[in-house]
């Protein structure tokens, strides 16, 4: 049990939100493999129902197994209370179903994960959910996409493919001017390295599929709410400022406060739209999750001796890692990630596409695969697969041109994942 009031980061991804079953004294969370929970009485269901008591109904909406994640993961990233989902994806669904309304458009950073500007671009489409693309390199540019139907600006911390920091400080006092709220998906660097509601952002989401979970075995996304934004003030968010009918008049900010914005997502979101998160999956992320820090401390060592080791070898054309002192991204590094630059970066072989797609096949320790954040290093080439379905020109301005080769570098040995890179640039 934790004894200080505040406890280190490493103590909170052991501990925040556990404790022994008080039933069976069993020490690991157990996985609550049910579907509903018992009432005490009638008073009470109609209570939980009302949302007049906080308690247990029914899976689709809240578990226990899942509640100790949430509260971990709202504690390693600073916020009042998260709500899981079944993917990163979901999550994503669930923050925006909360801020939009038919009609409205929201601010998104043109450099983002290849399976969001999908969903974003095409899929919230259907929603009549209006996406604008700024180039968070130039923070500034986002102001003169913003008029009286946009609802928030959403950026990645470490932005997927190529591993660059975005200037969240700035973002955040740029959509703040605007009475807006700043999402950050922080999947790609993790509370461990940076805490964006630190720096200003109002909710955070995480795919915990790639490093929380960090070992490849399961999907499940979360929303993190910051617990500071005024969702009454604007008039802008009716859902949680407006009497919610099904719930007998109730307005959500009024009675919830900090935590209003998790409890409309799960009580609005998850509720009707159904993307819960499997107890089982909720399990094996928190067992992930102990050794975070020990984790992402080895990826971001290994990331920079193997990026170090790519910038000399002559086959090699550009490097871009922002933990190499050269980088032009590693001032930001230094500011906002100051332990490491992550485990995810691009580079470029001299020879092009087909070099590129050769050192791909002829790599053996590394998978060839569409994924991030595992034990194992990963390779894949972004411009034939995650970000297949862009346009060419949306490939170079995601950092996912024809030429890029992108690593998730694992938590081997240093030395063995150098060896195999060598051996299959030799034979590219
Ligand atoms: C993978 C990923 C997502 C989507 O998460 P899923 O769990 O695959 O739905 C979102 N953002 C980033 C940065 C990702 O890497």
């Amino acid at each position: 049990m934790m004894t200080k009031d505040n406890p280190g980061f490493a103590t909170l991804a052991v501990h925040a939100g556990a404790q022994p079953d008080p039933t069976t004294k069993a020490r690991i969370t157990p996985i609550y493999q049910t579907t509903a929970y018992v009432f005490d009485n009638a008073d009470h269901a109609a209570a939980l129902f009302g949302l007049q008591a906080f308690g247990n109904i029914y899976t689709r909406i809240m578990n226990p197994t899942n509640a100790v994640l949430e509260e971990r993961v709202a504690a390693l990233e600073g916020g009042t209370a998260a709500l899981a989902a079944s993917s990163g994806h979901a999550a994503q669904l669930l923050v925006f179903h909360t801020l939009m309304s038919p009609g409205d458009n929201f601010i998104a950073a043109r450099r983002l994960y290849g399976g969001t500007i999908n969903q974003f671009g095409n899929a919230f489409k259907s929603f009549d959910w209006n996406v604008r693309w700024f180039d968070p390199a130039d923070p500034a540019s986002l102001e003169t996409l913003v008029d009286d139907r946009t609802k928030a600006v959403f950026v990645e911390s470490l932005a997927n493919p190529n591993g660059t920091f975005v200037d969240i400080a700035a973002i955040a006092d740029l959509a703040h001017k605007h009475g807006l709220p700043l999402i950050v998906d922080n999947t790609m660097a993790t509370p461990y390295l940076v805490r964006p509601l630190e720096h200003g952002a109002d909710i955070v989401i995480h795919s915990l599929t790639k490093f929380m979970g960090g070992h490849g075995n399961s999907m499940a996304g979360i929303l993190v709410d910051g617990g500071t934004f005024d969702w009454s003030k604007s008039g802008k968010y009716p859902m949680l400022s407006e009497p919610r009918p099904e719930y007998g008049g109730l307005v959500l900010h009024q009675t919830f406060g900090n935590i209003a914005f998790a409890i409309a997502a799960r009580v609005l979101g998850l509720r009707d739209f159904g993307p819960t998160l499997a107890p089982l999956n909720a399990f094996l992320i928190l067992t992930g999750m102990e050794t975070l820090p020990l984790r992402m401390q080895r990826h971001c060592e290994n990331s920079l001796g193997v990026a170090k080791w790519l910038k000399d070898h002559p086959k090699v054309a550009w490097v871009n890692y922002a933990g190499l002192d050269s980088d032009p991204n590693h001032a930001l590094q230094v500011r906002y990630s100051p332990k490491g630059a992550g485990a995810v970066f691009t580079f470029g072989l001299k020879d092009g596409y087909e070099a590129g797609k050769n050192f791909v096949e002829n790599l053996k320790l590394f998978s060839h695969l569409a994924n991030i954040g595992d034990t194992r290093s990963l390779v894949i080439h972004p411009a034939s697969t995650t970000h297949r379905q862009l346009s060419p020109e949306q490939q170079v301005a995601a950092g996912a041109g024809p030429d890029v080769v992108r690593l998730s570098v694992g938590i081997e040995d240093l030395s063995d994942i150098i060896a195999d890179l060598e051996q299959a640039l030799e034979q590219a």
